[in-house]
């Protein structure tokens, strides 16, 4: 099961991802986990990235398609995959098609959660992530037992540093401008399908994902 899942900023990717990959037993492919885990282990990459994430900007294609197209080989992703935050921009799909056609691989679901600006902006001010398994909360949607530790690991909560004000708003307009005319891009292929997600619990969007994937 080849799987995109398309959305702005705070859609909720990451949330339905993880459901996803827990239920299919396929692997989430997140092109800003990756980033922000060269980030942690303070490699050229990750510094170069830091600055342009920190802003709101996008990373080069360059970099992000490479880093995919190597995750893609891996013998996890035989099975199926979500990619989660990849492609961005029509560039970075069209090398994605390239690299599916070398891998004799075919996309199977464009997943596009739609949810309305205010909304956004509420999900990533309240967004939290566990420093160690990575879990996703949110301080009133989703949120922890215990105020500032992870439910299933006790690992810490934090803030993302890109999950400020200025930056979501740069982040947006990235989206727009940049990963917005994918819908067209993957609609003329027949390939996408929408499901609302600002006003639904993730159990609910969840549910509709898996109507979509059959
Ligand atoms: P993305 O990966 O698209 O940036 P996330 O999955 O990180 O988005 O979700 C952003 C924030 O919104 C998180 O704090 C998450 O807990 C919360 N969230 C996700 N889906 C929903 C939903 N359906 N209703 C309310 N809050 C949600
Ligand atoms: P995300 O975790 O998906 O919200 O991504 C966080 C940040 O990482 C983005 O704001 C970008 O700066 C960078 N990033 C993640 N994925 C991509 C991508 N496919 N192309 C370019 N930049 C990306």
């Amino acid at each position: 099961m080849e799987i995109i899942l398309l959305g702005p900023p705070g859609a909720g990717k990451g949330t339905q991802a993880k459901r996803i990959k827990a239920e299919y037993d396929i692997p989430q492919i997140s092109t800003g986990d990756m980033l922000r885990a060269a980030v942690r282990a303070g490699t050229e990459l990750g510094k170069m990235a830091k600055k342009i994430m920190d802003t709101g900007g996008l990373v080069s294609d360059d970099i992000v398609i490479g880093l995919v197209e190597e995750r893609l080989k891996e013998q996890d992703c035989e099975k199926g995959f979500i990619l989660d935050g990849f492609p961005r921009t029509i560039a970075q799909a069209e090398a994605l098609d390239g690299v599916l056609g070398k891998l004799d691989r075919k996309l199977r679901h464009v997943v596009s959660l739609e949810v309305d600006q205010d909304v956004i902006v509420e999900r990533l001010g309240g967004r939290r992530t566990c420093k160690s398994c990575g879990a996703m909360y949110h301080v009133k949607y989703e949120p922890p037992k215990v105020e500032g530790k992870c439910d299933k690991c006790g690992g810490e909560l934090y803030i993302r540093d890109d999950d400020n004000p200025e930056t979501i708003r740069n982040r947006l307009a990235q989206y727009g401008e940049q990963t917005a005319p994918l819908l067209n891009y993957y609609g003329e292929k027949g390939l996408v399908r929408g499901i609302d997600c600002g006003t639904k619990s993730p159990d609910e969007v969840y549910s509709g994902i898996k109507e979509i994937l059959g």
